[in-house]
């Protein structure tokens, strides 16, 4: 599942390919994941076509395309899906395509579960896929503004995950942010020193834009169709020697899968 640094690479490489374009008309193949308005392709494609491109931002997972006459059409990946620049117009899409008046498009495939909602600029705060915490990446967060957010009596890994405390981090970036910052995804938060506050958040920034620069992990695909190089610490490394001192990785399954590093990670 594609989080902050995947999205933050859609992100960069999509806008040069739509920001001041205008679309001159919608396919939608994938009816299914029109969301808002529900189902409903023809409103979607009516509410536009016709707009300006004015710009593509981030927020949590999701990406919102801000349109010209106040409307933005917010896309999250959910499982993951394939947004890519393409220099002809679209004729046929297993998903939604969106075709500018120069001739290029920009199409989404591969939708597993991803959603798009069209909406009112002044509404996008009453989407639910919207609902975010603070931006991991936002310089406004300090190793103390950090302690405050994530719920204390929480494990490590799971607060790192509540979307609500921070927008973007999932099951793959807890882990490799946790071993960056030596800590057990199984600490209780509330028994972080201060000391160790300070390098979660340090971690937290350098581990997300070392994969923001590697253009995000391997399955995932920029807008170019480049797949990202970011080369993983401990996940989908159980049973391997840890990269750090080469003591065996383990991984526990519950209900979401956990990898770490007994050794170094306390
Ligand atoms: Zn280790």
């Amino acid at each position: 599942m594609p989080e902050l640094p995947e999205l933050e690479v859609a992100r960069k490489t999509l806008s040069p390919c739509v920001a001041g374009k205008i679309v001159a008309g919608v396919l939608v193949e994938r009816v299914r994941s029109i969301r808002t308005p529900r189902e409903d392709a023809h409103a979607f494609a009516n509410g536009i076509a016709g707009r300006r491109v004015e710009g593509i931002e981030r927020r949590g997972k999701a990406l919102v395309f801000r349109l010209s006459g106040g409307v933005a059409a917010v896309f999250h990946y959910k499982l993951g899906a394939l947004a890519a620049c393409r220099q002809e117009p679209v004729r046929k899409t297993g998903g939604v395509a969106w075709n500018f008046s120069d001739d290029s498009a920009l199409e989404f495939t591969h939708m597993q579960l991803s959603e798009f909602h069209l909406a009112q600029e002044q509404e996008l705060s009453k989407l639910p896929v919207l609902k975010s915490g603070a931006d991991p990446l936002s310089r406004s967060l300090t190793a103390k503004k950090l302690a405050g957010l994530l719920p204390a009596k929480k494990q490590l890994k799971a607060a790192l995950m509540d979307q609500n405390a921070l927008g973007g981090i999932g099951n793959n970036y807890s882990d490799e942010i946790l071993w960056n910052a030596r800590l057990s995804p199984f600490r209780k938060v509330g028994d972080l020193t201060g000391a160790e506050f300070e390098e979660l958040a340090r971690q937290i920034k350098s581990t997300l834009r070392e994969s923001i620069r590697a253009g995000g992990e391997e399955e995932f695909r920029d807008a170019c169709g480049r797949h990202g190089r970011y080369q993983e610490k401990v996940r989908r490394r159980a049973g391997r020697p840890c990269r750090r001192d080469g003591h065996k990785i383990e991984m526990v399954k519950n209900g979401r899968k956990t990898f770490w590093c007994p050794h170094c990670q306390v």
